[in-house]
């Protein structure tokens, strides 16, 4: 089954991602990560407000009504979203040159998790990381060349996540108390012909949303790899997605201009807009960052 979406803003951005629905704003954090720009959209005014981060901003989480923990180039910031004043917190990479954060979301524990990637997108130099709630930073994993698309299963077993060079989702048997990540496995590898595997969300039936980076859609597969459905994007690079809307049954898609031809945008003229679908299912809360504020 093929099914359209609708372009809700037109952002322009050059690589928007990270799309996080925060339910006691009603209002949709996302972040252009080459723009240096973390934005906030609320879809009841249309009003997108955004704020500079002076660095590549790989993931915003929201913290408290108005203040995010950012994953940036040069570590873990805190930042106002009043004034866009920031705080360094943490860098787990200080001494690495040629990385910088990308994809990272909260999991059901309210810590923050993060991964880095190759600026280059060739070494696996990437590693996945967690803020913990008292601030201090874990390594999880490493052999990472593009960290993206975090995502946990609805019983808080599974945590999901995505390589996109390899075009391959993972799964890792998850401890909610602990944080601890094992037992990894493949769930799907994306044929060459559909592009990469970028962002991802999961929906209440346990069934994850993939958007495909150069495959001009978003798939719903289940955890076995099957697909189930897709949804067609008038962008060929889909980067990510999340539900929200007040039933959380609106499904957000952020895309990307970067790298694009111009007379291929020509085809293509919302690219690094923000796009939405109601699919029928519903998703999960998305967790804040549970830090104490410290
Ligand atoms: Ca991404």
């Amino acid at each position: 089954m093929e099914e359209n979406c609708e372009l809700v803003y037109d952002g322009k951005a050059i690589l928007a991602e990270g799309p996080s629905w925060d339910e006691p704003t009603q209002k949709l954090l996302w972040v252009d990560i080459l723009g240096e720009k973390i934005h906030r959209f609320d879809p009841k005014t249309k009003h997108n407000e955004t704020i500079k981060t002076g660095q590549k901003v790989g993931a915003a989480v929201t913290w408290t009504d108005n203040c995010v923990v950012a994953a940036m180039e040069h570590g873990f910031y805190k930042i106002q979203l009043e004034d866009g004043s920031q705080t360094a917190l943490v860098d787990p990479e200080p001494t690495v040159t040629g990385n910088r954060f990308n994809d990272g979301k909260c999991d059901p524990a309210g810590r923050f998790w993060a991964g880095t990637m190759d600026m280059e997108e060739k070494q696996p130099t990437g590693s996945l990381y967690t803020l913990e709630r008292d601030g201090t930073v874990t390594r999880k994993t490493g052999e990472i060349t593009v960290s993206n698309g975090l995502a946990w299963s609805p019983d808080q077993q599974t945590m999901y996540h995505i390589d996109s060079p390899t075009r391959t989702v993972y799964a890792w048997a998850y401890d909610l108390d602990t944080g601890k990540i094992t037992h990894r496995r493949v769930v799907k590898v994306i044929p060459e012909e559909e592009g990469f595997p970028d962002g991802m969300t999961v929906d209440s039936e346990g069934m994850l949303w993939v958007a495909l980076w150069d495959g001009w859609k978003v798939i719903r597969i289940d955890p076995s790899g099957r697909r189930l459905r897709e949804v067609k994007v008038p962008a060929a690079r889909v980067t990510s997605c999340c539900f929200g809307g007040k039933e959380r049954d609106e499904l957000y898609i952020t895309t990307a201009t970067v790298g694009i031809e111009e007379e291929s945008l020509k085809e293509q003229p919302n690219a690094g807009g923000l796009f939405r679908i109601k699919p029928g299912v519903q998703g999960l809360p998305t967790d804040r960052y549970n830090g104490g504020i410290y």
